[in-house]
């Protein structure tokens, strides 16, 4: 989509910080990190959010959620936590409508949220 910051991330027609790719997904360094390590998982394809999803490919939802363990899990190390969140909408805080999960680690949830001023 031609004016999607994350469609453009994945031609390479805009600047990023890439952690991973495969044929499906990226993973990139948000450019706003609200926790020490903040990274986006993100699908080749261009879904508008969670919503447009096709339920009848579950495998699919199976392959972003591992996607998204194996890198976290590379990054933090084997006792290192992690949270995975995917904000879907515009009143779920959602800016980006190019479907993406979020990888967050090293500080808890409320700190990242007071970070951000939504407390
Ligand atoms: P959300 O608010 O859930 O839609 O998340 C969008 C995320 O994308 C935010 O955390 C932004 O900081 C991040 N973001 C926006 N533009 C870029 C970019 N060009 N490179 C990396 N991260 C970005």
């Amino acid at each position: 989509m031609e004016n999607c910051i994350f469609c453009r991330i994945i031609e390479k027609t805009a600047p990023s910080e890439i952690i991973y790719e495969d044929e499906e997904f990226l993973v990139i360094r948000d450019i706003h990190p609200l926790t020490p390590l903040h990274l986006l998982v993100i699908p080749r394809r261009h879904f508008t959010s969670l919503n447009e999803l096709d339920e009848s490919d579950p495998a699919y939802v199976g392959r972003l959620i591992f996607t998204a363990r194996r890198i976290a899990s590379e990054q933090v190390g084997p006792k290192g936590g992690y949270r995975l969140v995917i904000n879907t909408g515009e009143t779920a805080g959602q800016s980006v409508f190019h479907l993406h999960l979020h990888i967050l680690s090293g500080r808890p949830l409320i700190s990242s949220l007071i970070t951000r001023g939504l407390r």
